[in-house]
Parts: C-alpha cells; sequence; structure tokens
C-alpha cells in the first residue's frame, strides 16, 4: 500500500523526549501496529507553557511519560488533537485533568462529514468506523486558519479533511504538524464515511501550494521533502485511479475484487485497509460520473464504467 521510505531506520525508543526542530519535542507512545507503524509521535511545542499536539492513545504509561518531559517551571497552557482516531485523542481528556489545560480540535468525530459521507452513513451503507473515538470532546473547536497563540509559540491550525473529516495539521513557521494526513512510511488510510478521498486530494492539493521545509507527522520520521512526498501521493492516488478503471474496462467488480487484483505486494495485515482505500475511490469516482454501482451504492457493491 505504501512505497518504503528513509522511514527504515525509524525506532526511537517510546516514552523518551527527543528534540526534533527548535522548540519541538516528540514523545513516542508505546502503541506499534500495522496501522500505527513504531506507535503516535506526540509532539510537545514551546520552552515553557507548551502545547501539546496529539496526546495519543489511553495509556498510563504514555500519560507518565508526558508530564515526566515537564522540565521545571514549564507547564502544558494547550492540549491540540488532529484528529479523533483511537491513537490520537483518548489520552487528551486525561491530559487535561492532570493539566488543567484545554483541548482544542475541529470537532467530535463526525465534525467536518462531507455530505455524501453523511447520507452514507445515515444509511448504514458503507461499513467503516474504525478506530474512531466516538468519546471525544473538545473545549475550544477550531476553524480552518485559525491561529492559537501561546507562550513564545504560534501555531495556525489547517483544515485538512480526507483521512478523517475533522483532520486539523498545525503549521509552525514553515514545518507543519501532519497528523495522519501526510505521513512519510505509508499512504493514509482513507475508509468512508469517516474518509473522504475528494476531500484528501483536495487537502493535499491545498497544501502543495505552500513552501513548507518539513512534515513533522502522527507516525514516523519527519517528511524532509514534503512536496515531494505531496506530489507522490497524488500521483499514487491518480494511479491506483486509473488501475480501477482499467480493471472495471474489461469486468465489473467490487470493492474486495478489485483490491486483491490491484494490491498483490500487500501484506494481508493491512488489505482490509487496501479495501476501504478502494471503496473511498470508488464512491469518488462514482460522484464523478466515471462508475456506477449495478444496483445500489454499498460497501460490497459490484461497481461498472460509466454512468
Ligand atoms: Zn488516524
Amino acid at each position: 500500500m505504501s512505497r518504503p521510505q528513509a522511514d527504515d531506520g525509524f525506532n526511537p525508543k517510546p516514552g523518551q523526549p527527543e528534540e526534533v526542530a527548535p522548540g519541538v519535542r516528540r514523545i513516542l507512545a508505546p502503541n506499534p501496529s500495522p496501522m500505527t507503524f513504531r506507535g503516535t509521535n506526540t509532539y510537545l511545542v514551546g520552552t515553557t507553557a507548551l502545547a501539546v499536539i496529539d496526546p495519543g492513545p489511553d495509556s498510563d504509561q504514555h500519560l507518565e511519560a508526558l508530564l515526566s518531559a515537564l522540565t521545571p517551571g514549564q507547564s502544558v497552557s494547550h492540549i491540540l488533537v488532529s484528529h479523533s482516531h483511537m491513537d490520537h485523542s483518548p489520552l487528551a481528556a486525561r491530559l487535561a485533568q492532570e493539566t488543567g489545560a484545554p483541548i482544542l480540535a475541529f470537532g467530535t468525530a463526525e465534525a467536518g462529514r462531507s455530505a455524501i459521507m453523511t447520507e452514507l452513513a445515515d444509511q448504514g451503507l458503507v461499513g467503516g468506523g474504525e478506530g474512531i473515538d466516538r468519546a471525544f470532546t473538545c473545549d475550544q473547536t477550531l476553524v480552518d486558519g485559525e491561529i492559537i497563540r501561546g507562550a513564545g509559540w504560534q501555531l495556525e491550525a489547517l483544515h485538512t479533511p480526507g483521512h478523517i473529516g475533522n483532520h486539523l495539521c498545525f503549521a509552525f513557521g514553515d514545518l507543519l504538524f501532519s497528523g495522519d494526513h501526510v505521513m512519510g512510511w505509508a499512504s493514509s488510510l482513507v475508509s468512508p464515511p469517516d474518509g473522504d478521498l475528494t476531500d484528501f486530494m483536495a487537502s493535499c492539493h491545498r497544501l502543495r501550494l505552500r513552501n513548507w521545509a518539513c512534515f513533522l507527522p502522527g507516525h514516523g520520521a519527519p517528511v524532509q521533502a514534503p512536496q515531494e512526498r505531496l506530489d507522490w501521493l497524488l500521483a499514487h492516488r491518480r494511479q491506483r485511479e486509473a488501475s480501477i478503471l482499467a480493471h472495471l474496462e474489461s469486468a465489473p467488480a467490487t470493492a474486495p475484487e478489485l483490491a486483491a487484483a490491484i494490491y498483490r505486494e500487500t501484506a494481508p495485515a493491512l488489505l482490509p485497509a487496501a479495501e476501504r482505500n478502494v471503496l473511498a475511490h470508488l464512491i469518488d469516482l462514482f460522484q464523478q460520473g466515471h462508475v456506477a454501482p449495478l444496483t445500489s451504492l454499498h460497501a460490497k457493491a459490484t461497481f461498472r464504467r460509466g454512468r
């Protein structure tokens, strides 16, 4: 599902703060898996009153690590959450309780969902819902372009739906905390109805318009050539789209059939995610009028070429 990047050597010790840029420390959470790579990256921004970006999964060990990273005189003034997935947001509530800092995010798990995905979700047609933190709430909702000012730092919230409707990236000068939207080690899971491929592509195009020095992702190593990575992601998705259309040219097929045919070198553990990505493409292509379900639109529907 992903072309291996330079992340092969990325293996930080969980719980150990590491400076990754001036005024930015990264602490790896102890939750490695095929979907989270080495685990979730939590970032601390600032030197006195800090922003914590993506507290991570509900883990005593990680909460302890985050609190231990505060040196004398340091406190947490803001807790920022890129999106409400179980590996990013659940620890926010406990960290808020411990530090008194407010939680800032785009909104609950369904915030920012596109019109078609809202419709499909309401009709229960596309399954999905992997890893959603349904209990997530925040103290303050952020809108696109909003500036968050702290002690000696400021961050800009950028609404980047696609992986999930409530996904935010945070700009810190020419650094971008890119969450699960852009990572070096894998392309993002886009699983309807939380994920929307049309939105994902638009969010990538939008980030491409700015000049970035580096992306600090939710999983894996810093992305040192972010423009190239965005170009690769966009090209990769267009290539997938072309493969899907080519397969449907010869015969109608379902998302699982297409995934099996297209993702030939994908590890079995990642095939369900590949099927979800294919479904996201099919819905996107359906909206553009390039494919249509034989009967009605649902997760296992058979799709054909044409309107
Ligand atoms: Zn995620």
